[in-house]
């Protein structure tokens, strides 16, 4: 007996003719304009403010005109203030977690519900997911979107779901092994502390039966990606999300893995220049800003993610007519300023992985010392490495160095550690610690 319909991979909408998709996105933002200039104090005033009314959104050019919603306006309202529906349609809350600064909380009805669960369906399934999957899910479950977000994805694709949440790295290694888990859902951090393990814990990587992962929720690398398709023998694909607009799922990467596809008939991406505020054309590298245009709960007009990429509207070799974000570079608040040069811990991480003999696990320390800003980039040595000669560890050290010189262009001091002296993380990991005590 079939008791669901698996509607998942959906032709019709993810290979849209783009400007038929443009007509359905114009729709459905003029819904969305009206419902929150006639329910949420807040926009209203700012629509007001600007002098700019529902109908004035005519074209989608027209969402300029509009104001930005920031996380400060999220924290601002909080809990409730910028609900566009009543309280009693609330049907489930998630919370951001806080990695900057104190945490957000955003109401879902079940329409919202619904349309985050179908992205996360169309994410595993162009990762190769389906009914005959069985789906580890070691993102947290709770306030933070990515358990519950994976876990509602794998159950609609029909994928056998199993909710281990974070952490026990020996029990996950273990059902992984034991229930014999095709997909993994987690941080890219965490997959790499995962595959090393497999063999400290006395398996043999070929006992396992993972073929894929969606791996996201923090920025990471092509550099990280091959490590954890090479630790595990699978296809690493890079799956986007954020709690103010869904969760994961939000933009997903497809088999051609160049880019994450955004579910443009549930979001209208734009990338502004993040100091003037100005649209960006496709291509330059800028902040994302999100609007939902069919979420009912706490709808969000020109939300600004301050997370930096580049997005194109090129075709896709898989046929999906969605436009591409490229990989988050970082968010404009984890970017460092050392010295007056900006500095991303992504850019660091594509030096040191490039460096044979250093494991993917680091730290970056920037301090003031007479005035002036130090950077010191530690890094643990391979086993293998660590119990070799003092001659390629002195060149490991000048590879990073002048790597890290020529891509970001500072001078580092590098600190070679030992395997297993940097704190793991089990969700998204803690790559800087600033003791400058600057608040910018
Ligand atoms: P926060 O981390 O702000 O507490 P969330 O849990 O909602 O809140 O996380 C959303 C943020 O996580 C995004 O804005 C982005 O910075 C980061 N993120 C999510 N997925 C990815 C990804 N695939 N690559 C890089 N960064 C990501
Ligand atoms: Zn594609």
């Amino acid at each position: 007996m079939k008791v669901t319909e698996n509607k998942i991979y959906n032709p019709e909408i993810e290979c849209m003719d783009r400007d038929e998709l443009k007509a359905l996105q114009l729709s459905r933002l003029q819904e969305t304009v009206k419902l929150c200039y006639e329910r949420v104090p807040l926009y209203r005033q700012r629509m007001d403010a600007l002098g700019v009314k529902p109908e004035d959104i005519k074209t989608l050019s027209d969402i300029t005109k509009l104001p930005f919603t920031n996380k400060t306006d999220l924290r601002d309202e909080f809990p409730f203030g910028l609900l566009a529906a009543d309280k009693k349609d609330i049907v489930r809350i998630q919370g951001s977690s806080g990695t900057t600064g104190k945490p957000i909380v955003s109401g879902y009805t079940a329409n919202d519900v619904e349309v985050w669960t179908e992205m996360v369906a169309r994410s595993l399934t162009a990762a190769g997911g389906g009914q005959d999957d069985i789906i580890q899910v070691t993102y947290g479950y709770g306030l933070f979107t990515g358990g519950l977000g994976a876990h509602q994805g794998a159950t609609r694709i029909g994928a056998m779901t199993v909710p281990m949440s974070a952490g026990n790295t020996q029990r996950q290694l273990m059902m992984m092994h034991d229930l014999g888990a095709t997909m993994l859902c987690c941080t890219p951090s965490y997959a790499i502390f995962l595959g090393e393990s497999i063999r400290e814990m006395g398996y043999d990587p070929k006992e396992f039966q993972l073929k894929s992962g969606c791996f996201g929720a923090e920025p990471w690398t092509e550099e990280m990606r091959n490590k954890i398709e090479e630790l595990f023998d699978i296809n690493a694909y890079n799956i986007y999300g954020l709690t103010e607009i869904a969760g994961p799922g939000v933009a997903y990467e497809c088999p051609a893995k160049a880019g994450m596809h955004i579910n443009e008939d549930h979001v209208i991406a734009e990338i502004l220049d993040p100091e003037t505020d100005e649209p960006l054309p496709y291509g330059a590298r800028g902040e994302l800003v999100f609007t939902t245009i069919t979420k009912t709960g706490m709808p969000m007009i020109r939300y600004r993610t301050h997370d930096l990429c580049t997005l194109t509207e090129e075709k896709c070799s898989c046929g999906r007519t969605h436009v591409r974000m490229g990989r988050i570079m970082g968010r404009t608040d984890d970017m460092l300023v050392i010295r007056g040069v900006n500095v991303f811990p992504s850019q660091i991480e594509t030096v040191l992985l490039r460096v044979a003999g250093v494991a993917p696990h680091y730290q970056l320390i920037v301090d003031r010392v007479n005035s002036t800003d130090t950077l010191e980039v530690q890094v643990e040595l391979t086993e293998e490495m660590f119990s070799d000669t003092v001659a390629d560890v002195e060149r490991i050290r000048d590879e990073i160095k002048e790597g890290i010189k020529s891509v970001v262009g500072i001078a580092a001091s590098i600190k070679l550690v030992p395997p297993k002296s940097i704190q793991r993380s089990e969700g998204k990991a803690k790559r800087t610690i600033d003791k400058r005590g600057l608040t910018n």
